[in-house]
C-alpha cells in the first residue's frame, strides 16, 4: 500500500520494548499510541542487565544521562566457591565493555528502564488500563480490539504484549513452551544488609560493588548492584523436576531459598535471610518463530521471541526491536508492508540466533565442568541504531 499521509501506529504493551518503539517513532515524528493492560506502570520484574548493545539504543534516543543516573556498572566480575566462599576468579568489569564494544555494560531495575522510557514520551501517548484481546487487518486497516468492546484503527498494530502475548497466539496459534527443569528465584536486598565478611578464617570480603556469583550443586547464584548501587539484585537458578509457572509474580519465600541451599556458605544463607520479597519463575524454552507479521499486525520483544535468560538479552532484544521498528517505518514512509517486512528481515535472524545461543549456553552451564562461555562479541558490538548494509529488495 502506498500512502499519502503519515503513519499512525498502535502498540499493545508498555513494557520496555513497546516504550522503546514509541520513543523511536516519536523521535521521527510518527504518530503513535501505546495501549497497556495495567492500570499503572508498577514495579514488576527485578534487576536487568543492559548490555552495550542496549545502551547504544538509549544513547540514540537521547536517554543516556537518565540511564546512567539509574544504572550501575559493576567494578569486577567475581566467582566464589559455593561451599567455603573462597575466591575462584576476579576479572575487571567496569570500563571494559566501553573499550571493547563501544558502550558500557550496566545493571538496572526493569521498572527504572520502563519509567525512563515512559517519562521521555509526550503526554497522552500511553493509555493505561487497556486490555487488548486481539488485532486483525480489515481491508488494509489494522484494528486492535479491547475487552471493553473498543476498537482502535491504525496503519499497523504492534504486539509488544510480552511472553504470554495474546496477539502472537491469535496470529500464529498457541506455542509449546518446554519446561527446562530449571527455575529461578528473584529477590533484592539492601546493600547494607549484605555481609561484609564471608566467615571466620575465610579470606574474601563479600563484594559490595561487584558482579559476583556462585556455582554449586544443582544451581547458581548471580548478584549485582542495581540503580545507584544501594540495592543488590539476586538471581538464584536451581535445577528441579517440579514444574514451576512461567510468571514474574509467583511468590516464594526465604524458607524455600534456604531449603534448596543446605550446605552452601553462611554468607549466602545470611543474604537469603535478609531478603524481603521472593519470586520464583520457571524457565521455559521455545523455538524461534520464522514469521512475525500477518497483514498489518506484527510482533515485538518477548511476544516475538521469548528467550531463556542465560545470555541476559531478552530485554536488550526488545529494546533493539523497538528502535529498529522506528527506523524502518521512517525509512519506508510510503509503504507500510515494505516497512514491516524490512523490520522483520532485520530482526528475526538476530533474535533467533540469540534464542538458540541462549539454549546452547543453558546446556553448557549444566555440564561438569562447564565449557568456556560462548562468544558474545557479535551480540555486544551490534549497533541497532545504524542502518544495515543490505536492505530488502
Ligand atoms: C528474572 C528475569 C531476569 C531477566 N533478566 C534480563 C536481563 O538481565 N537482561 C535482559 O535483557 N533481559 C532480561 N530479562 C528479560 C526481559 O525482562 C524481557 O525480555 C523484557 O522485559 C521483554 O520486554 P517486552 O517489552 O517485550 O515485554 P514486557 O516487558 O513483558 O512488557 C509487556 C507489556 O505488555 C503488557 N500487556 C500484556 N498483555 C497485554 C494485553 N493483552 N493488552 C495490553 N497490554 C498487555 C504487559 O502488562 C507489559 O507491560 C529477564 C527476565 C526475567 C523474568
Amino acid at each position: 500500500m502506498v500512502k499519502d499521509r503519515p503513519y499512525r501506529i498502535v502498540i499493545i504493551g508498555a513494557g520496555i520494548g513497546g516504550l522503546t518503539a514509541a520513543s523511536a517513532l516519536t523521535q521521527r515524528g510518527i504518530e503513535v499510541e501505546v495501549h497497556e493492560r495495567s492500570g499503572k506502570l508498577e514495579e514488576v520484574g527485578a534487576g536487568i542487565q543492559v548490555g552495550p548493545n542496549g545502551v547504544k539504543v538509549f544513547r540514540a534516543l537521547g536517554l543516556a544521562d537518565q540511564l546512567l543516573r539509574n544504572a550501575y556498572e559493576p567494578i569486577n566480575q567475581i566467582s566464589i566457591k559455593w561451599d567455603d566462599a573462597s575466591l575462584r576468579s576476579s576479572v575487571p568489569f567496569r570500563g571494559v565493555a566501553e573499550a571493547k564494544y563501544g558502550a558500557p555494560y550496566l545493571t538496572a531495575h526493569r521498572a527504572d528502564l520502563q519509567r525512563i522510557l515512559h517519562e521521555a514520551l509526550p503526554d497522552g501517548i500511553v493509555h493505561l488500563g487497556q486490555n487488548c484481546i486481539g488485532a486483525t487487518t480489515v481491508d488494509g486497516v489494522a484494528v486492535a480490539r479491547f475487552a471493553d468492546g473498543k476498537e482502535v484503527e491504525a496503519d499497523a498494530v504492534i504486539g509488544a504484549d510480552g511472553i504470554r502475548s495474546v496477539i502472537r497466539t491469535q496470529l500464529f496459534g498457541a506455542d509449546n513452551p518446554r519446561f527446562t527443569e530449571m527455575m529461578a528465584w528473584r529477590c533484592m536486598i539492601p546493600m547494607e544488609k549484605v555481609p561484609t565478611r564471608v566467615g571466620p578464617g575465610l579470606s574474601v570480603p563479600l563484594p559490595h560493588g561487584e558482579y559476583f556469583g556462585w556455582i554449586g550443586p544443582n544451581g547458581h547464584v548471580i548478584c549485582y548492584p542495581i540503580g545507584d548501587g544501594s540495592v543488590l539484585n539476586m538471581f538464584v537458578g536451581h535445577v528441579t523436576d517440579q514444574w514451576v509457572e512461567e510468571s514474574w509474580s509467583v511468590k516464594s519465600s526465604q524458607q524455600e531459598l534456604l531449603d534448596a541451599h543446605v550446605g552452601w556458605n553462611e554468607a549466602l544463607l545470611d543474604m537469603f535471610r535478609n531478603v524481603e520479597h521472593v519470586y520464583k519463575w520457571g524457565i521455559h524454552d521455545r523455538d524461534p518463530i520464522p514469521q512475525w507479521t500477518q497483514g498489518r499486525v506484527t510482533l515485538l520483544g518477548d511476544a516475538a521471541h521469548p528467550t531463556m535468560p542465560t545470555l541476559a538479552q531478552g530485554g536488550n532484544m526488545a529494546i533493539e526491536d523497538g528502535y529498529v521498528l522506528g527506523r524502518t517505518l521512517n525509512r519506508y514512509r510510503e509503504d507500510i508492508d515494505l516497512a514491516l517486512q524490512a523490520y522483520v528481515a532485520e530482526r528475526q535472524p538476530r533474535t533467533a540466533r540469540i534464542t538458540l545461543q541462549s539454549r546452547q549456553q543453558f546446556a553448557n552451564n549444566r555440564k561438569v565442568p562447564p565449557p568456556p562461555f560462548l562468544d558474545r562479541t557479535w551480540i555486544f558490538t551490534h549497533d541497532a541504531t545504524k542502518e544495515p548494509e543490505t536492505q530488502p529488495a
